[in-house]
Formats: structure tokens, sequence, C-alpha cells
């Protein structure tokens, strides 16, 4: 099966932006993480020439390196950020830790559209089901599309590694129980698409994973 998902590599972090979308052509942006001219042309010319009408957009998690594009695409989209609440330290930081990593924040849109474990976010006749996964930042969370057997993990867990828990609210212990009691409950078929890298499967890193052996 073919799944409705694209993906684009995004700014010198090199992010994945995901866009999901569902038989009718109504999208989700996930992470839109494009920072030059080109990338934002890559990303609106993608949307236009597969007829696509973007209905929301999503942080996995509110790092400057996934939101970058988050002021660009609301407005020209005219959407609103949608993101977990506990991320509100990055949103008040973000032009600090802008300027630490060499991204410049302006006029970022403060969210107001908040989502959490167990809600469900529908994007036309599809759906993602939200886990809350935090341990790499608080307010990270994860995307499941079970009629099409994936999750966007955001910086969670990558092909063969997993997010950092060295940064602001990161915490290891936290990050080995979002991954092994939330994510690890997902059927070992499901493709796992990260924040970062190629994809994977659930039961690709349950078997491979060294960080969590
Ligand atoms: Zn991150
Ligand atoms: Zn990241």
């Amino acid at each position: 099966m073919n799944k409705k998902i694209k993906s684009f590599v995004f700014n010198s972090f090199g992010v994945n932006t995901y866009i999901v979308y569902d038989n009718s052509g109504k999208c989700l942006i996930i992470d839109p993480a494009c920072q030059t001219m080109e990338e934002e042309t890559a990303l609106i010319q993608y949307i236009a020439a597969n007829n696509l009408s973007p209905i929301g957009m999503v942080n996995t998690h509110f790092h400057i390196d996934h939101i970058v594009g988050n002021t660009f695409v609301c407005n020209k989209f005219n959407l609103k950020p949608q993101c977990h609440k506990e991320s509100k330290l990055f949103w008040r930081t973000a032009a600090e830790f802008g300027s630490v990593f060499g991204i410049k924040v302006e006029n970022l849109i403060v969210p107001t559209d908040f989502i959490e474990e167990g809600d469900t976010i529908p994007f036309g006749d599809a759906a993602f089901a939200v886990l809350y996964t935090p341990g790499h930042a608080d307010g990270s969370i994860c995307l499941v599309n079970h009629a099409e057997r994936y999750v966007i993990t955001g910086d969670v867990l990558f092909r063969d590694s997993i997010g950092r828990s060295d940064l602001p609210t990161g915490n290891f212990d936290i990050l080995y129980q979002s991954i092994t009691q939330k994510l690890f409950t997902l059927p070992e078929d499901y493709t796992v698409y990260p924040g970062h890298g190629p994809s994977t499967t659930i039961g690709y890193e349950k078997q491979n994973n060294p960080f969590l052996r």
C-alpha cells in the first residue's frame, strides 16, 4: 500500500518536513522546517502540483529546527500552529535558542491550539491518534496513522538511534519510557517516519536499536 505521505529534508539540521494527505487532497503539514526561499518554494510547489489543500499544521515538538518555517506556512495557508502545551518553554525561548543555533526567528506565532495524548487530529477522511512522548523535549508528541500503519516520531525515535536527552527538559529515563512503553506497543510492521534521517519500522527498532538494549 502506498502511504499518502511526502517528505522533504529542510534546513542545515536536516529536518524531515512531512505532508500527509487523504483521498480528497486535504493535507496536514508536519514540522514545517523550510528556511530558505528554495525550500519554501519546494513545499508550496508540491502542494500546488498535487492539488492539495492544507487544513492544518502540527509541530511534533518546538525545537527551533522544527519550527523555523511555522510563520511562513501559517501565513501562506492561513493556518495556526498546533502542538502540545508543554512546549511552552520553547516558544518563550525560541529567539534565544535561534541565536545560539544561527536561526533567525521572526514574528513567531505563539501557539493557542493544543493537542494532547488521546486526541484525534482529523484531516479529511484520514486521522492521527496522538501519543505524548516526552524525554527529548517536553511537549514532544508522536502522530499515529492506524489506517496507513505508520507513526511520525519527531526527535523521539530514529533509525538506529534515539533523540538527545541533554537539552533543556530532556531526560533519558523518560525518553526510554516514552519509546518502550508507548511507541513499542504499536504493531511491528508500522513504518516510523522520524524527524531526521531515513524511515524505519517499529519491529526493526525493537530488534536493532543500540540505545534500547
Ligand atoms: Zn528536537
Ligand atoms: Zn530535530
